[in-house]
């Protein structure tokens, strides 16, 4: 059934709803994680699904394909996995933003708030070279903090920040409106 779903949507637009209703059904969400209130919307029951983990992958690259990507960069923890198979998938290479203290070279550092009090990311100095094009890859959008810090670190390396890519908006927490604000393009597979 998912696999003739997938094998239609790669000749039709007509089943974009279709794509999308499975890739919402492999979204796993827990309540009150990791704090009450909260809406865990975990992605390892998609990603451990080869047809969803497909759809998603091909969904997020369809529209750089001619964009001449350079690099993608992906944020700490999930953005690697998307990120590095979005690169794949482009042609491009893959650059890690990582929590503060984990990379080896020397490091281009951005503090930015949490819900309680601020963190670091870094990346490394050479890792983009100025005026290359990058498309940014997480997995989801709330606040729009971190996605913001990491559009900060790269355009302080000189790249061109192309957009910002993600699997889940989650437009009430205004992380995509903050982004666009800042002259991001935002693009993202669902909202929840
Ligand atoms: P923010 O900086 O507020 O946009 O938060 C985005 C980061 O926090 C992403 O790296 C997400 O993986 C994670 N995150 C925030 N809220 C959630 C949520 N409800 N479910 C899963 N991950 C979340």
């Amino acid at each position: 059934m998912v696999d003739t779903v997938l094998h239609k949507s790669l000749h039709s637009t007509a089943v974009n709803e279709d794509k999308r209703e499975i890739l919402r059904q492999a979204i796993r969400t827990i309540a009150d994680y990791p704090k009450p209130g909260i809406q865990f919307r975990d992605i390892t029951t998609l990603l451990r699904d080869a047809a969803a983990f497909r759809i998603t992958i091909e969904s997020m690259s369809e529209r750089w394909h001619d964009a001449a990507v350079d690099k993608v960069v992906g944020i700490e923890a999930r953005g690697f996995i998307l990120g590095g198979a979005v690169a794949h998938h482009l042609g491009a290479g893959f650059v890690p933003i990582r929590k503060r203290g984990k990379l080896p070279h020397e490091t281009v550092r951005v503090a930015y708030s949490l819900e309680y009090g601020v963190d670091e990311m870094e990346m490394h100095k050479d890792a983009v070279k100025p005026g290359e094009t990058v498309l940014l890859v997480d997995d989801l959008i709330a606040t729009g903090g971190t996605a913001t810090a990491a559009t900060q670190l790269l355009r302080t390396a000189g790249a061109n920040v192309l957009a910002a890519c993600f699997v889940i908006d989650l437009p009430a927490l205004g992380g995509a409106a903050r982004l666009r604000a800042a002259g991001i393009e935002v693009d993202a597979l669902l909202a929840f």
